[in-house]
């Protein structure tokens, strides 16, 4: 499940960040599927640029069961590339292996034209910033939250974060604006406003490498719009991939990478997959349906229960089917 990947990304992220736990402690946390150390050799990153190859790579988590099938792409620094295809098509284990929650069975996935075996993790990771639907904030102020994302951040770092991730208005008019604490799971806060928070905890970690998991899942149309204003900001000029199921979000992408069944089955723009890939067709298709319901009004929750019911998604694709 998508959710399962990046709440495991979610911890590693948390916890290298904070640098409280042992490398071992961390494993036991993430669970034993993930058993990937620094291999001998391994150097720490120079400061990436964010240029992302995939060479012939296939993975399994268990063995005679690839789960990605001879992958190849490249992405040039700074292009937005959203990943589409149906639950279970292998997105969330491509971006694993990106991170090196994973290492393939065969072939190279290359940051800057090195194979990412070849840097340290904590260098790998520390570049790469990991923003997820729902982030939970903590039991701390709003400044403690937003400098969470990097150690040492000062008040006016945090500040121009917020300006930049459009928190700083509704943070202001909070009783004690940046020094108010949060309840744990921010429920004082609308979820456009929560998610902003986390954009500006992202923005500050200002990384040349950004993973997203779809950012606009469960907003109505105005949030959304005030969002993707924060978000175009933290994705510029830095190598970005979303997991993107929202129309708006594929349409905006500079390249699409379509997956099915662990293949890369498609590549290119909205417009030109919608012309050439039958794959990207039907998932846009999937798509439409509940972004009609939020548009008559329908509850999110509907909305996510629709995308992500994979019996769903096998109903469709069997109507569709010759
Ligand atoms: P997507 O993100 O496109 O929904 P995933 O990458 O999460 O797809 O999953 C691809 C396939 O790998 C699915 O069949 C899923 O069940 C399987 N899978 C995902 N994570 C694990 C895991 N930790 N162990 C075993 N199988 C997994």
């Amino acid at each position: 499940e998508i959710y399962g990947a990046f709440e495991k990304f979610s911890l590693v992220f948390l916890s290298l960040a904070r640098s409280l736990v042992s490398g071992e402690r961390l494993l036991a946390l993430i669970g034993r599927d993930i058993v990937v150390r620094d291999a001998p050799g391994a150097e720490a990153a120079p400061p990436l640029r964010g240029h992302i190859e995939f060479r012939n790579v296939s993975f399994a988590y268990r063995e005679g069961h690839d789960v990605l099938r001879d992958v190849s792409f490249a992405v040039e620094p700074g292009q937005t590339v959203a990943l589409a295809g149906p639950s279970g098509a292998g997105k969330s284990t491509l971006l694993g292996l990106l991170l090196r929650f994973h290492d393939p069975e065969a072939g190279r996935v290359l940051v800057d034209g090195r194979d990412v075996r070849e840097y340290t993790l904590r260098s790998l990771r520390d570049q790469v910033t990991i923003l997820l639907q729902d982030a939970k904030l903590f039991r701390q102020t709003v400044a403690e939250n937003i400098a969470f994302g990097r150690r040492g951040a000062s008040r006016e770092d945090v500040v121009r974060a917020a300006r930049d991730a459009d928190a700083h208005e509704f943070v202001s008019e909070m009783p004690n604006a940046y020094d108010t604490l949060m309840a744990e799971r921010g429920d004082d806060l609308s979820g456009g406003q929560r998610q902003r928070i986390n954009i500006a905890r992202a923005l500050i970690r200002d990384t040349p490498i950004v993973v997203l998991d779809e950012p606009l899942a469960g907003l109505d149309a105005f949030a959304e719009r005030r969002l993707r204003t924060a978000i175009r900001r933290l994705t510029a000029g830095r190598t970005t991939f979303t997991v993107a199921h929202k129309l708006a979000t594929l349409s905006r992408a500079d390249v699409i990478l379509v997956l099915e069944r662990g293949r890369l089955v498609g590549r290119g723009s909205h417009d030109e997959l919608l012309a050439t890939c039958a794959t990207y067709r039907e998932f846009c298709e999937l798509q439409r349906v509940p972004e009609r319901a939020e548009v008559a009004g329908a509850a999110n929750g509907a909305r996510a229960a629709v995308t992500r019911d994979p019996a769903h998604a096998r109903r469709a694709a069997d109507r569709s089917a010759p």
